[in-house]
């Protein structure tokens, strides 16, 4: 079928913009709302690529920089309508951001604040520590880590790191209003971005043990069905403390830590002594304690091979938050335990820029971060600044190899692949920071392009953005509210390949990349959302 690809969404006035088609046409026009036309011009033909599988004509209209509303029509045929304005992802952000307020746990959601997305108390017993003799813990709060009801302590603190490392180089995310319960703090309220971000880390706190180690996980045994999370009653665990929740909660605490004391001194300095208590844990227990789901169970495994990037991490942020010279000898410690490990990592294979890796498992990039923010010359700062370059300039050579402009390869469309992209697309951001070329600047946006609609499915990844928004999540609460549309701002999962659920099965084996997908609530490997799905879209948008 003949389509005209674009964002649906919106170009800030000064980028650059392009449509996709996926057939040659004469001419094409750019419509104002009214009708009349407001620019025309020709395709480039680029050809066929191997994510797309089509044969792909790109349509450069760069220079049409007037803010309005428009549509584009080629040979009869309509793109979806979008707009060039000075803001155009103003409520793409509220709406980002407003998701994770929407996946909190525990007191419940109210109607004021929630709409007809409200929902009562959940998950509020007390959690049995499964495989320990000790009483009932209260580990209430903090946010429903995706589809399901679990909450993990590796994807919390990966997801809330993604927004409080974005508040660190982006100042403009404290500005962001997005309609949520207030939070006092010493001189007044918190800025909306950091009351929410509390939220998650006063729960992470409760899964620390008196020991400073960190309970993996807290989720019922098996995944309840789909009903909504105040119905889900059955008993609660706590999973066995391991060695990469422990590591990620001291990084995540030492981070939180660097900007909480310029609002909220107590709760500030209660982060660090929690990050040391976790990070002494770590110095008494040096080999790694992994985790593996107990028997019969179900529920989320977020397993990794070695916690050498979750040490590294752990030391990077201690190191920037405190300045103690032994965090940067233990993070020259875990440097090497990383260059020299030769396994498989439990994403993606391991790659030679392995500094800057943002994902749930791999998070030596988030030490980056860390180390980059402290801007001190020596051995780190300059080689995780030479992996910053390096992947960039790599993701560069993709965008050239596709007609979509997108940083991505064949190999990048596995589970979560829009997190693959956003993951990409931070990088590209803090290499802009390190070393500012405008074509980083340009493969950005067309990875926003393609989230937002250009894409060969002409589906806007992003709930409620975008005339063609997928509408169907596998997220159980917005399965059975019984309200029609899902809140707005959730991030879909996205093509890929693996198709690891039943109905993705249904797709012929042959499917391009890009259109392995299907916006069915069923589809969980393909149209799932998670915290951390969500949390490096703020990073980015904050980058803009
Ligand atoms: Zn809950």
């Amino acid at each position: 079928m003949k389509k005209v690809y674009v964002n649906q969404v919106g170009f800030p006035c000064e980028s650059a913009k392009k449509a996709v088609l996926n057939f040659p046409a004469s001419e094409v026009k750019i419509l104002n709302s009214d009708g009349t036309s407001a620019w025309t011009g020709k395709t480039n033909h680029f050809g066929t690529d191997d994510i797309s599988g089509e044969d792909t004509y790109v349509v450069d209209f760069s220079d049409l920089k007037e803010p309005g509303k428009y549509t584009i029509v080629a040979d009869g045929i309509k793109s979806c309508t979008f707009e060039i304005t000075s803001i155009p992802f103003s409520t793409l952000m509220k709406d980002v951001c407003k998701c994770f307020y929407y996946l909190r746990c525990g007191h419940g959601l109210d109607k004021k604040h929630a709409g007809v997305y409200f929902h009562e108390p959940c998950h509020l017993s007390k959690a049995t520590v499964y495989g320990e003799d000790c009483s009932p813990v209260d580990v209430s709060g903090g946010w429903h880590d995706a589809g399901d009801y679990g909450r993990y302590s590796t994807a919390g603190a990966v997801a809330a790191a993604h927004i409080l490392y974005g508040v660190r180089f982006f100042k403009n995310l404290l500005e962001v209003k997005f309609d949520i319960p207030q939070e006092k703090c010493d001189n007044g309220v918190l800025p909306d971005i950091l009351a929410e971000v509390k939220v998650e880390l006063m729960f992470l706190m409760k899964m620390q043990r008196e020991d400073g180690s960190v309970w993996h996980k807290v989720t019922t045994f098996s995944h309840a069905p789909f009903i909504m999370p105040e119905e889900d009653t059955k008993e609660l665990f706590l999973f066995p403390i391991s060695s990469l929740a422990t590591a990620d909660i001291a990084a995540v605490f030492a981070l939180a830590y660097t900007i909480y004391q310029d609002y909220d001194t107590a709760f500030a300095e209660l982060l660090l002594k929690c990050s040391k208590k976790a990070y002494k844990w770590l110095s008494e227990n040096p080999e790694p304690l992994l985790f593996k789901n107990a028997e019969g169970s179900n529920t989320g495994e977020y397993p990794e091979p070695e916690d050498y990037s979750n040490r590294f991490w752990a030391a990077c942020a201690l190191y920037e938050a405190c300045g103690d010279k032994s965090y940067y000898d233990e993070a020259l410690v875990q440097k090497e335990k990383l260059l020299n490990y030769d396994g498989q990592s439990s994403e993606q294979g391991f790659h030679a820029n392995i500094f800057t890796c943002f994902g749930w498992a791999d998070v030596a990039g988030l030490g980056a971060l860390s180390l980059i923010l402290k801007g001190e010359p020596g051995e780190l700062y300059d080689l995780v600044k030479e992996n910053f370059v390096n992947e960039a300039e790599r993701l560069l050579k993709n965008t050239n190899a596709n007609g979509f402009g997108l940083c991505m390869t064949k190999d990048d469309f596995i589970w979560g692949s829009n997190m693959e992209l956003l993951k990409y697309l931070m990088i590209l951001t803090v290499a802009q920071t390190i070393s500012p070329n405008n074509a980083y600047k340009e493969a950005i946006i067309s990875g926003l392009d393609y989230l937002l609609g250009c894409n060969s499915m002409d589906v806007s990844y992003v709930t409620g953005n975008g005339e063609k928004a997928y509408m169907n999540p596998h997220l159980r609460p917005t399965a059975v509210d019984g309200v029609d549309a899902p809140w707005p701002g959730l991030v879909s999962g996205g093509p890929n390949t693996g198709l690891q659920d039943e109905r993705a099965q249904e797709l012929p084996k042959d499917t391009a990349p890009m259109k392995c997908y299907i916006d069915h609530v069923d589809c969980y490997s393909l149209n799932e959302i998670t915290i951390y799905w969500n949390s490096p879209l703020i990073f980015v948008l904050a980058g803009l």
